[in-house]
């Protein structure tokens, strides 16, 4: 499909290379965009400057939530060249997100094709300090004004760029998490297993709480009986017990990161015992009373990878790794930004040159 480019008449300035960059506080000078109808289906590709959507009040994504988005990123090699990590990957993701809600479906191949151009055309704010990055965030919002409740039959596809450092403000510092033993964030048949806006909106709650007690984020438990790991706020969870690396398995009531794949992945590679099972906070105090809860950490888009120094509980906390990183979490974080970097072979292909 033909993108038309407009171009901002004016730039915005750079964020300076020693600014702190934070997580998701600028954005670029330009967006994609395309429009959906049943007549026509995708059409209007194009580039604008960043700016309002003009969206109705009526517009459905506003009223009852069909909204989906994904995340992904972009580096800047050692070698000054954009690569973009498991893109395709992320816009499959993106597919099964709005399908779920019954919406509109990019085919993934268009909405990569569409991010790249984007980027491209944004190259200059792709930062170049170690741990930066271009975060690339997609979205399909349904955007048809009608108030009766059924899919929408118009949508927009949109994405827009931010320059990022560390999403934790410090840093690579193992966080503590809280474990939420009361609200719950998805039960079985839900949308847990999609990126769906709601269910962002759903953990807000706990994660102000959590926050309130100096906890980063929120660690899920199942819904129904409120006992077995699901998934921290933007993160997968791993937890090293013994010389075995357990995770929980996909059951659609977390999101299938693309980072706990590509770990997965890896640690296979290496010939470590890897266990996609259940796990229990009871098994997880259990190996702490035995010493043997060696590691644990999230891996996402966001952090990569990130150690995790303590885990919150009403009755107190669980020390991890005496505010150390890992050496598993160490070894996966190095791996994984090699790869993303260009300086480590990329085996599984997982990279596409911008
Ligand atoms: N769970 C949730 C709820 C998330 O928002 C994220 C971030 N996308 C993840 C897990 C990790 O997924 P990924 O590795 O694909 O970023």
């Amino acid at each position: 499909m033909p993108i038309e480019v407009q171009r901002a008449a004016a730039l915005k300035p750079k964020p300076a290379a020693t600014d702190v960059l934070g997580f998701g506080k600028y954005f670029t000078d330009h967006m994609f965009r395309m429009d959906y109808a049943p007549e026509r289906g995708w059409h209007q590709a194009r580039i604008v400057p960043y700016g309002p959507l003009g969206l109705d009040p009526g517009a459905a994504a506003l009223h009852y939530a069909q909204s989906v988005f994904d995340g992904a990123k972009v580096f800047r090699g050692r070698d000054g060249k954009l690569r973009a990590f498991r893109l395709t990957d992320h816009c499959a993701r993106l597919a099964a997100s709005a399908e779920r809600l019954s919406m509109a479906v990019v085919p993934p191949e268009l909405a990569r094709a569409s991010i790249e151009a984007l980027v491209k055309e944004e190259a200059a704010w792709v930062p170049s300090a170690p741990g930066t990055s271009l975060y690339v965030r997609p979205v399909v919002i349904a955007s048809e004004a009608f108030l009766g409740v059924r899919p929408a039959d118009k949508y927009i596809f949109f994405a827009i760029l931010s320059p990022v450092g560390n999403y934790f403000s410090n840093g690579a510092e193992p966080v503590r998490i809280w474990v939420e033993q009361r609200h719950t964030r998805a039960a079985p048949g839900g949308l847990g297993g999609a990126k769906a806006a709601a269910n962002y909106a759903a953990s807000l709650q706990a994660s102000v709480e959590a926050k309130k007690r100096g906890y980063a984020q929120v660690l899920w438990l199942d819904a129904l009986e409120h006992r077995y790991i699901e998934e921290v706020g933007t993160m997968n969870l791993f937890v090293r017990i013994g010389d075995e690396i357990v995770t929980p398995p996909l059951d659609g009531t977390f999101l299938p990161g693309i980072t706990r794949e590509s770990a997965l992945t890896l640690l296979r590679d290496w010939g470590m015992k890897v266990s996609e099972r259940k796990l229990s906070i009871d098994e997880l105090r259990e190996a702490h009373r035995e010493g043997a809860l060696h590691e644990v950490f999230g891996t996402g888009t966001a952090a990569v990878i990130s150690p995790v120094g303590g885990l919150g509980f009403e009755e107190g906390e669980l020390k991890i790794g005496q505010g150390r990183v890992g050496e598993v979490s160490q070894r996966l974080y190095d791996a994984l930004t090699g790869i993303q970097y260009g300086t480590q072979p990329d085996r599984h292909g997982w990279m596409t040159v911008i």
